[in-house]
């Protein structure tokens, strides 16, 4: 798409997940100039501690680079799990497997505790149980409701169970509350340290991400924006629920490919993002995108046809997860997303979506966004878009504009966020006093670092200023030269 203007970002956005492969500084840094918009922060492996030093060390880098980058703090959510045990079950085909509603079970034979105190009131004769990630599984045969709770399971795929594994229940409703204590201690560290987006694990229904929203206004960010991971069959049934009350949603593979039979996920990562493109949302295709770059230096061929897949399904981000948290090549992963990008979003297939069947662009800033972003297609000329919030930048990224789309703001925290919306380059400009000045402070910004040519026609988009109002102004100009 932007064969003449290689200086500029992809348009689809590249998250990288840190660990300890990631977080020094000299990593992070080249990680970020080669192409991540967006670091996330897994809370399954972080204490308080990391995600501060975390925080502070993405701050500083993209500081240094004066590149706007997010920051996505991904709670853990009530991932079930199996309690401790000193050695291994061995459990083989016909094996009947009792767990135990007490984390604290003194493991042995066929016997063994869990984190899912609810388990025996939840789960009824016939469901599939599936462990550590799937790689074993059975029909649950009896529960006992009496005393702490206990449930017979009979498997039909056996093998060593250990400690602390995941149990994964794909045809159940937990009645565990998606926030657990730990997700809300973590909350309060992120809201603290001023994170980007929050995504919230084993969303089932829209309640739960009402239930993070009412925690984020206790919290006095009520605006904090929450990506729901779309990991657990009821979640996908009710998506379109789900995106009415969240900012985005992440295809979240992992643990989707245990609650789902594993050939689902591709049907289901079209369903999910096709349904987040129709709502105007964020949407990001997660888990072992490049997984064998964890331990080589170069994708399998599958796997690079993967993330082309999920960028000409129209996803906004792809996502890193072992590759740059854990693996052994995390800058050359995230140097491979952004070739992969780079090939695709130029090829004749990569069609921009279209905006049927999207939430109608309504009122005044509703058809000046439809508009412009009509009018930058058309000769994909580029769309500088002036925002405070960013919603209107956002809107005009969901209409898939042909040419580049800046996004101009005098909120630095606007600019991190929206280094997750498809296509927007985000960029930081000093605040003024009026409409003209902005609109001359911003097309010197583009021309003088070469992002736009001097005489270059552009559509401006913008608001009243210094007002703050929402888009009410376009404009077909040409860059750099003074109207008179
Ligand atoms: C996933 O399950 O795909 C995922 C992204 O979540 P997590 O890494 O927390 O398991």
């Amino acid at each position: 798409m932007y064969e003449d203007r290689p200086e500029l970002e992809t348009r689809t956005k590249i998250v990288a997940t840190l660990g300890p492969a990631s977080w020094d500084a000299p990593v992070l840094t080249q990680i970020l100039e080669s192409g991540a918009d967006v670091c996330r922060i897994n809370c399954s492996h972080a204490d308080h501690a990391s995600i501060r030093r975390q925080v502070a060390r993405v701050r500083r880098a993209a500081m240094q680079l004066q590149k706007p980058t997010a920051i996505l703090l991904d709670l853990q959510g009530p991932k079930v799990r199996t309690g401790s045990v000193e050695t291994p079950l061995q459990l083989a085909e016909g094996d009947v497997l009792t767990v135990v509603m007490d984390p604290d079970y003194p493991a042995s034979g066929h016997r063994i505790g869990t984190t899912y105190p609810q388990m025996a009131q939840d789960v009824s004769v016939g469901d599939p149980v599936l462990f550590a990630d799937g790689a074993l599984s059975g029909q649950v045969t009896a529960v006992r409701t009496e005393g702490v709770g206990e449930v017979d399971i009979t498997m039909d795929v056996g093998g060593a169970l250990g400690s602390h594994k995941g149990i994964n229940l794909p045809t159940v409703d937990l009645s565990i509350p998606c926030l657990t204590d730990k997700d809300l201690a973590d909350l309060a560290v992120g809201v603290d340290v001023g994170v980007d987006y929050v995504a919230l694990s084993f969303v089932q229904r829209p309640e739960d991400v009402v239930a993070l929203r009412n925690k984020l206004a206790e919290l006095s960010e009520p605006d904090l924006p929450i990506i729901a991971k779309i990991e657990k069959p009821g979640a996908v049934e009710r998506i379109d629920a789900i995106l009415e009350v969240a900012e985005g949603v992440m295809v979240a593979r992992g643990d989707l490919g245990v609650e789902v039979s594993i050939e689902k996920v591709p049907v289901y990562q079209k369903r999910i993002l096709a349904a987040a493109h129709r709502a105007g949302k964020l949407s990001i295709t997660a888990t072992q995108m490049l997984d064998s770059m964890e331990r080589n230096p170069r994708p399998t061929r599958a796997e690079t046809t993967d993330v082309a897949n999920a960028i000409l399904d129209g996803t906004d981000a792809v996502m890193l997860s072992g590759e740059t948290s854990i693996g052994r090549y995390p800058v050359r992963a995230v140097q491979m997303m952004d070739r992969i990008s780079r090939e695709v979003e130029g090829s004749r297939f990569f069609v921009p979506l279209s905006t049927d069947g999207m939430p109608a662009f309504t009122g005044t800033s509703g058809l000046v966004v439809q508009s412009a972003c009509f009018a930058a297609s058309e000769k994909a000329r580029p769309l500088v878009v002036f925002s405070w919030t960013g919603s209107t930048a956002r809107q005009a990224s969901k209409a898939r504009p042909r040419g580049p789309l800046f996004a101009l703001t005098s909120n630095p925290r606007t600019a991190d966020r929206l280094s997750l919306a498809w296509g927007v380059t985000p960029i930081v400009v000093p605040p003024v006093d009026s409409t003209d000045e902005l609109i001359r402070m911003g097309e010197w910004a583009l021309v003088a670092s070469g992002r736009v040519r001097q005489g270059e026609e552009i559509v401006i988009l913008a608001g009243n200023t210094p007002r703050r109002e929402t888009a009410n102004l376009m404009k077909i100009h040409q860059a750099g030269i003074t109207d008179s």
